[in-house]
């Protein structure tokens, strides 16, 4: 089979889009991805219209950038665009579906180790709010969430499965479209937090069976910070009644009467961060146009080679685990703490982040790991950068 992969002249472009690759090496995309210059530019070109024009004019001007919006986002996961809701970020976008869901005392709740540290709060809290219950499915031998002991976690009172593509700490590509055929066949409704995955490789919620789902406009899309959407299925559109609601969720009817707009709308909200708004719909057709598949391809290639030689390097320990794995890559060194090895690299130019135990709670402290550094590969990232990331980590052990 084929693989298709970014050609050098794709590379070339995208680093052009992308001047600081010049000054600087940047392995941390699942922190803040980079933005591309038309992003750059959408974002500042909106900012400069609300300056000159009065911000509900520049809106009006942007009338078809914002719907963009809504047709590229639904290009990028599938879905119809009425079907995505544009939210300030993928934490608020996770909240408005899950505090939709009209949880019982005894419902409860399947999700993995995987699971991001803010949902997993939010169940705690409807826990100690409702007397739901939490199910947490172990991994299997590979790392990724057990398939069979997901199908054997689910009961009668299961009433969401809550599942993190890409966990914000790991490696680790979980295989969402395997627990969409398990939801499906419970019956159950299926909440996938996308963050990482979303612009990383591609994703269709159609063959992954989730109907909802949550992502950011900051990490590996490559839009501006404080943009995030979620996806709502029609389908459950009615089993959802959004935590929150303003004029742009609803219609005011009368003194004791209002309703909710058709669609996924409803779960935004109407002051917005506009510029925000076109911007992430530039960054999606920027995806888009370079092709999800060959993106996907490239940051998983270029994560397994970092991996490749990291594993040759003495005293290093992956921490990655799963079968499938994508761009993020997480190490520990021996004798030096993730916090040193972060700040050792930051001298030389070159941008890790640190994952730590704080919002790992029931996944890195049963690894023995406290933190584990975490270098986050994109498409506009090279090979020749890896060459020079893992001799910055190497001086260290002469
Ligand atoms: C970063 C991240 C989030 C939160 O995204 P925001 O846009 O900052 O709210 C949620 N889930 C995962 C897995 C993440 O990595």
């Amino acid at each position: 089979m084929i693989v298709p992969s970014l050609s050098e002249q794709d590379v070339a472009l995208l680093r052009e889009d992308t001047p600081a690759t010049d000054q600087l090496i940047h392995f941390n995309n699942a922190g803040t991805g980079l933005a591309p210059l038309p992003v750059l530019k959408a974002v500042k070109g909106h900012l400069d219209l609300e300056a000159n024009l009065g911000g509900y004019e520049a809106a009006a001007a942007a009338k078809l950038e914002l719907e963009t919006f809504y047709t590229s986002l639904a290009a990028l996961i599938g879905g119809r665009p009425q079907e995505i809701a544009y939210v300030e970020n993928a934490t608020r976008a996770w909240d408005m579906a899950f505090y939709g869901i009209d949880f019982r005392e005894g419902d409860r709740i399947v999700t993995g180790r995987a699971e991001y540290v803010s949902n997993y709060v939010a169940f705690l809290q409807v826990k100690k709010r409702k007397g739901i219950e939490i199910d947490i499915v172990e991994d299997d031998e590979d790392g990724q969430i057990d398939l069979q002991a997901l199908k054997a976690a689910i009961g009668p009172k299961t009433r969401l499965i809550a599942l993190t593509h890409i966990p914000t700490f790991s490696g680790l590509i979980n295989p969402a479209e395997e627990v969409g055929e398990i939801a499906r066949a419970a019956k159950v409704l299926y909440l996938l937090d996308a963050c990482q995955s979303v612009g990383q490789i591609p994703l269709n919620v159609n063959d992954i069976g989730c109907q909802m789902l949550s992502g950011t406009g900051r990490k590996y899309l490559r839009g501006p910070r404080g943009t995030g959407f979620l996806y709502v299925s029609d389908a459950v559109l009615d089993q959802l009644d959004p935590p929150f609601v303003d004029l742009q969720a609803t219609n005011w009817i009368d003194e004791h009467t209002y309703e909710l707009v058709p669609h996924a709308q409803r779960f935004e909200t109407w002051e917005r961060y506009v510029a925000g708004q076109v911007g992430l719909g530039v960054a999606v057709t920027y995806a888009i146009g370079f092709g999800m598949e060959r993106i996907g391809n490239r940051v998983c290639s270029l994560g397994a080679q970092l991996r490749s030689e990291l594993s040759r390097l003495q005293g290093v320990q992956l921490q990655d685990k799963g079968k499938r794995k994508g761009g993020i890559v997480t190490f520990s060194i021996d004798g030096e703490t993730p916090a040193q090895v972060k700040a050792r690299l930051s001298q030389d130019g070159i941008n890790v982040s640190v994952s730590s135990a704080s919002s790992a709670r029931i996944d890195l402290p049963l690894r023995g790991l406290d933190s584990v550094v975490r270098a986050s590969l994109h498409a506009f990232n090279t090979e020749a950068e890896i060459e020079r990331f893992v001799k910055a980590l190497g001086n260290y052990q002469e």
